[in-house]
């Protein structure tokens, strides 16, 4: 206590022990490299047991709990049950799965606690570099500028405001959309990610502006049918101004041919954002660039270094074609944000290119895992997951009871178990059943989705820790729970269709 001190009473959240907690956090380090080395030797994931979850509903503390005692409640509570994206048999939906030196970044980004709204400080140039790796890894021009946000959602819905603010024909920041005389019209094929009905609907838009063309067998989105389209629009009055081109389409993994998307985007004097966050990445994988080709004359880009780069979650990264456009989109600058001639306030602002003010140093994971492997480990690794898929993809077409329900091009495979003799409700409630059962014994995660009505499993391998003794595994296992389902007499109480979602 300060000798005079007015407030006898400051306290700080800082410990009395400063060696106390030093102790706890490197016990903490050592429990969490162990946790990750021991990864495959747990189940992928496991229901929580009702006492832990009862715990989750205890009232907020008002009374202090020893940090050593909050970390055995962690240990006990929450690292057991996790959702299992960083084991290697997780393959559902489409996640990275983590790695230690992005956690280690997470943790020394708190440490640093900058605040990345902008300021001259080193953690605003590193956000700065790590937008422009991006741009470098996807090839696109040096007029490009970007953000780093939270995930491809966020990401998208910033390369859609760009494109809307700049093709509305008015100042839409100040006029708004009701002012534009035409109502503006987006294309995407049916394959595109919900997140993009989210994006129309807050530009206030309204979902309908977003039309979705029908794709073609190999879940491409069909050219004539886009043409046909936005001339319909057109004499209809509406004003055609962006499509949005899938690079990685999240149920099969196709890949819209981007060339010819950015061709008849500059013939119509359209916008092309491609939705990246699945295969924007594969630029730096060699022997899968080629797929990708053309996504660099893209106007607006999104993409997911939490997806294949393997940062945890979350980042994403939006860049525009344009850079002075990502600027006009979003500049503000009010009183108390004013840049100094010198010091810290002097900028760069980087609230100035995104929506958000306070922003997280998400960008040091990416900084740090760049820097540790290089872009070219992270290619081979894109095109080992490739080569994974393929394999599951030739186990399937080789055994009579597995059917490839998609054609396999990255690193997805729709597949199904199909004994032969099931209409398609009891076909779904089959390999419905197998995911679940692989789920409750720890084997694997799947997810599923419906292509053109059938129902199919589906194995999205962006794991740097899946082997291909895994792939094995699972085919091996899928048939087995098949088989022993098809043999059990009374398979009907497990053979109910899951309800219907919401596109
Ligand atoms: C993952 C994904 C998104 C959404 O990205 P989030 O990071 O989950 O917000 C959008 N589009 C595609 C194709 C995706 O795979």
């Amino acid at each position: 206590m300060r000798e005079g001190s007015p407030f006898p009473r400051e306290e700080t959240l800082d410990p009395v022990d400063w060696s106390e907690v030093e102790r706890i956090a490197v016990g903490a380090v050592s429990d969490a490299v162990r946790y990750l080395r021991k990864v495959r030797e747990r189940p992928v994931w496991q229901p929580i047991p009702a006492e832990v979850r009862a715990g989750f509903r205890a009232c907020v503390p008002d009374r202090p709990t020893p940090l050593v005692e909050v970390m055995r409640e962690l240990q006990d509570t929450v690292m057991p049950y996790p959702m299992g994206n960083i084991h290697p048999r997780f393959w559902a939906w489409f996640m990275g799965s983590g790695s230690f030196t992005g956690a280690l970044a997470d943790f020394l980004a708190g440490v640093q606690g900058s605040n990345l709204g902008g300021g001259d400080h080193a953690a605003v140039h590193l956000d700065r570099q790590v937008v422009d790796w991006c741009r470098q890894m996807v090839g696109m021009s040096k007029t490009t500028a970007g953000t780093l946000v939270d995930g491809g959602s966020a990401a998208n819905l910033i390369g859609l405001t760009v494109a809307r603010n700049a093709m509305a024909g008015i100042d839409v920041r100040a006029e708004g959309v009701a002012a534009v005389e035409a109502p503006l019209r987006f294309y995407g094929s049916d394959q595109v990610h919900c997140c993009h009905r989210k994006a129309v609907e807050a530009l206030g838009l309204g979902n309908r502006a977003l039309r979705r063309i029908a794709s073609d067998k190999a879940y491409r989105i069909d050219l004539d049918r886009l043409r046909k389209a936005i001339a319909e629009d057109r004499a209809e009055g509406f004003r055609p101004v962006c499509v949005i081109a899938t690079a990685g389409t999240v149920n099969t993994g196709s890949i819209d041919d981007l060339g010819a998307l950015a061709d008849l985007c500059a013939a119509e004097g359209m916008w092309l954002h491609v939705d990246g966050c699945i295969g924007a990445l594969l630029s730096i994988a060699p022997r899968s660039a080629h797929l990708v080709e053309g996504l660099a004359r893209a106007d607006s880009l999104a993409l997911d270094p939490h997806k294949w780069l393997h940062a945890p979650f979350s980042v994403g990264c939006a860049l525009i074609r344009d850079g002075a456009l990502l600027r006009q989109a979003y500049a503000t600058m009010p009183e108390y944000l004013e840049t100094a001639p010198r010091g810290i306030a002097a900028g760069p602002w980087l609230h100035q290119s995104g929506p958000e003010t306070t922003r997280n140093f998400r960008a040091l994971k990416v900084w740090m895992l760049l820097k540790e492997h290089g872009t070219a480990k992270f290619g081979r690794l894109i095109d080992q997951n490739v080569d994974q898929a393929r394999h599951l993809a030739s186990l399937v077409e080789a055994h009579p009871r597995l059917t490839l329900v998609a054609p396999q091009v990255i690193n997805i495979v729709c597949f199904r178990y199909d004994p032969g003799n099931l209409d398609e409700v009891a076909c779904k409630a089959l390999n419905v059943e197998i995911m679940l059962r692989l789920q409750d014994k720890g084997i694997a995660v799947l997810s599923d989705t419906a292509l053109l009505g059938s129902h199919t499993l589906r194995a999205a391998i962006c794991n740097h820790r899946t082997t291909s003794a895994d792939i094995d595994l699972l085919a091996r296992e899928v048939v087995r729970i098949g088989d022993e389902l098809s043999a059990a007499t009374h398979t009907k109480p497990v053979l109910e269709s899951s309800p219907a979602t919401v596109k």
